[in-house]
């Protein structure tokens, strides 16, 4: 088989299961997100696959064949980590050629490739300059160009911009992504940020204690959340509580709301994301009560929290900029609800 198979990878520091029973394949050309909480995992999984920490049990197999005991040298992966670890005394040019350099690579292979690298991540005309002479941009775009340098079979990333700004972060973000579709390289790359992981990946792999709870495309997960714990860290949802009264009708606290796909009988949790409500003074047949608790003015559009009586959690309503008047705290509200949104969840 081709691509990448991981076979029931566990890891346990002493008593602490830091991996139990991971199991993944990924075809060769994919952007793979590992994504969640801090704590959750997702170095652990992405230093094994590098073959810098043992698995306590399980297999990692390449195009078939069982990589689980080969050296992280020998397996010639691309990496960036957070630190980007470039070397402060050496040259740009110096860092990107260091691995060619070992391997013994002319002068001549050696200065071409640099330059090849240095275009590639849009930084031409900087080669002889000193690492401490670049921007945090521009440093990172270094440590990508180092790590491509032996054109890797897999390219992974751990954090690589967790200390840029923002708007600096977005923009790498998009030309990270450029990259990868450019090489067709297999990439794995570790974040907390849900934001990079849906402007990146192919596929998102939600981690959470240890385990995968889910693995989709973006859309998909944000649309099908598999659980409460996908549904929640997954952008904003506002998870609750409902009672089936009728076949599709069912009872939350102040109202009653209209849900397809409900259970038949009995109570359940689904979810309902932000922009998928709206604000009314009348009731509807899908709809319940509350009062405006607070307002937050986001530029794009609005957030309103609504307090439901009998609701441990306030509810989010995310509006348009254009439906800001009136939106004043205490007043009453009704929360209509378009259950063809609603998520059930198991
Ligand atoms: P993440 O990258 O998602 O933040 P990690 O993979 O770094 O999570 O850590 C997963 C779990 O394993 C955490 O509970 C962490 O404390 C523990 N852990 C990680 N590395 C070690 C280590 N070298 N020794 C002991 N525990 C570790």
């Amino acid at each position: 088989m081709s691509g990448l198979a991981i076979r029931e990878i566990n890891k346990a520091y002493g008593p602490i299961n830091a991996l139990s029973n991971i199991s993944l394949d990924v075809e060769n050309g994919k952007f793979l997100c590992l994504l969640g909480p801090s704590g959750c995992g997702k170095s652990t999984l992405l230093r094994i696959i590098a073959g810098l920490e043992d698995a306590s049990r399980g297999q990692i197999l390449l195009d078939g064949r069982d990589i689980t005991n080969e050296p992280a040298h020998m397996r010639n992966f691309g990496m960036v980590f957070q630190s980007l670890a470039l070397f402060p005394h050496l040259s740009v040019s110096e860092n990107i050629a260091f691995a060619l350099r070992i391997r013994g690579a002319s002068k001549h292979v050696q200065k071409m490739e640099v330059e090849r690298l240095l275009s590639l991540v849009h930084l031409p005309g900087v080669a002889d300059r000193s690492i401490t002479q670049l921007s945090g941009g521009q440093r990172q775009r270094v440590a990508i160009a180092r790590a491509l340098a032996l054109k890797p079979k897999l390219f992974l990333l751990d954090e690589p911009m967790s200390a840029l700004d923002a708007k600096l972060r977005e923009a790498m973000q998009v030309e990270l992504k450029r990259l990868q579709q450019e090489l067709g390289i297999t990439t794995f790359l570790v974040t907390h940020d849900q934001k990079e992981a849906m402007t990146t990946a192919d596929l998102v792999v939600l981690m959470s204690g240890g385990i995968i709870q889910q693995v989709a495309p973006p859309l998909e997960i944000y649309r099908n959340p598999a659980n409460a714990f996908v549904a929640d860290f997954i952008g904003a949802a506002n998870l609750m509580e409902g009672r089936v009264v009728s076949p599709g009708r069912v009872g939350v606290p102040g109202g009653t709301v209209a849900i397809n796909e409900a259970p038949t009988s009995g109570a359940f949790t689904f979810s309902v994301r932000p922009e998928d409500l709206e604000l009314h003074d009348e009731a509807s047949h899908s709809s319940f009560f509350g009062h405006i608790a607070f307002t937050r003015h986001l530029g794009s559009g609005i957030e309103v929290n609504v307090t439901v009586e009998g609701m441990e959690k306030d509810v989010v309503v995310a509006l348009p900029s254009r439906h800001e008047s009136g939106l004043t705290v205490g007043r009453p509200v009704h929360v209509h609800v378009n259950g063809a949104t609603c998520v059930v969840l198991r």
